[in-house]
């Protein structure tokens, strides 16, 4: 184990019902008690909001992209710049994502297709269909063209690594192959293979760069499980990851990543989860919709990230405790109420949908802001009150209570 392995840690403080619990992570710069929602900042700034609105509204950590940080500004400026945490002026725990999905994604094109549900074709070629082919996988790495100028670009487990600690998060993760669920069972297999032969590339590279770097705070490094919807590949790759340990290191966490059918989720996590070590955090990745955090947290997880909050902000959709909707409306043109008013947000403190709805038909920058000020604290203050319900036992009736409530239906497509 290295030296600096003590900035790093995980206690489970309270073990809940099946596979669900409440504990607190502890990095270099802080604690993160879990469960928690990382809010996302994908090229180091959560857009439109102040590094200081997010501590505000109660965000613990937040979570940077390593792909775009990669292309611009690039990883050595932010080294330079003292790490991602002090470039954006968030002084709080910090996360990047391996560039595993952004490399596939944004480089095939096939970003709408991770998101949708499965279908019945399988076909490992609909993703090069009529697409302009920017991404190739092979045994090593993935080339790809970069999505802002065409430049090509090659990433394998030791440049994620590199990149990676570069950026100096606190929590970094491994290099992985997201696959679609539109890939065939063959290259299912064939991915889970070579994410795992990557793991042990990842590992081993972090080892080198910690015992190298001794000098900066100890970053985590998380494996992340694939396997798509296949019950024994899950099982597999969790076994495997969860084992690993090379140069004397395993993972310090783990994350759940690849193709998830939203209706299999809490099956796919449980199988994924009931592998895994308990005593270390898991993460699902790129998972913000409030009736899956539920299902995810007595799951199991730990930690989730997802650009979904601000994203849909900025469309003018929001969160409330009865189902989203969306603010730029005519209804809501000449309501003076706040947008949700259990809401204790600096937006439904201080405005009225009517303002809001002003605000985005007439095209003002500030809808966005107080529109994702709101949204990412309905987030974050729901799973807090998760947590909370995990520690009093309450965890049951909170979530049935807001899915009793929550109307799944109102939402609008994102
Ligand atoms: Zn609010």
């Amino acid at each position: 184990m290295n030296s600096s392995e003590a900035t790093f840690s995980f206690e489970i403080t309270t073990t809940a019902e099946g596979l669900a619990r409440a504990g607190t992570i502890t990095t270099a710069h802080g604690p993160i008690k879990t469960p928690c929602f990382i809010p996302v900042g994908t090229k180091a700034t959560v857009k439109s909001v102040l590094p200081e609105s997010m501590k505000a509204l109660g965000a613990q950590a937040l979570l940077a992209n390593a792909y775009h940080l990669y292309l611009q500004p690039g990883a050595d400026l932010l080294e330079e710049a003292g790490g991602l945490g002090r470039f954006m002026n968030w002084p709080g725990p910090t996360v990047t994502d391996s560039g595993g999905f952004q490399v596939l994604s944004l480089g095939v094109g096939f970003k709408k297709i991770l998101a949708m549900d499965a279908t019945t074709f399988r076909s490992d070629d609909v993703i090069a269909d009529k697409k302009d082919r920017l991404a190739h996988v092979d045994q090593d790495g993935v080339t790809f063209k970069s999505h802002i100028d065409g430049s090509i670009h090659r990433f394998t487990p030791e440049i994620s690594m590199q990149v990676q600690h570069q950026i100096g998060a606190d929590i970094i993760f491994a290099f992985d192959e997201c696959t679609t669920l539109h890939n065939t069972r063959k290259y299912q297999e064939a991915a889970v293979d070579r994410t795992s032969a990557w793991a042990k590339r990842c590992l081993e590279e972090h080892r080198r760069l910690t015992d190298m770097r001794k000098d900066h705070p100890y970053q985590a490094l998380f494996g992340i499980i694939q396997g798509a919807q296949y019950e024994d590949l899950r099982r597999l790759a969790a076994k495997d990851l969860g084992s690993m340990s090379t140069s004397g290191i395993s993972f310090d966490g783990f994350g759940i990543g690849g193709a998830l059918d939203k209706r299999e989720l809490g099956t796919i996590v449980s199988w994924v989860n009931q592998e895994l070590p308990e005593g270390k955090p898991k993460h699902l990745l790129g998972i913000g919709a409030p009736e899956d955090l539920f299902i995810a947290v007595e799951n199991g997880v730990d930690m989730f990230d997802c650009v979904l909050p601000s994203r849909i902000a900025r469309t003018s959709a929001v969160f409330t405790m009865t189902g989203r909707f969306n603010l730029s409306n005519a209804p809501y043109r000449r309501q003076f109420a706040p947008i949700d008013d259990e809401c204790d947000c600096y937006t439904c403190t201080n405005y009225t949908r009517a303002y809001l709805h002003h605000l985005f038909r007439s095209k003002e920058i500030l809808a966005a802001t107080l529109a994702t000020i709101h949204n990412e604290r309905f987030i974050v203050r729901l799973v807090e009150k998760m947590r909370q319900g995990l520690i009093d036992g309450t965890f049951s009736e909170i979530k049935n209570e807001f899915l009793a409530k929550y109307n799944i239906k109102r939402q609008n497509p994102d």
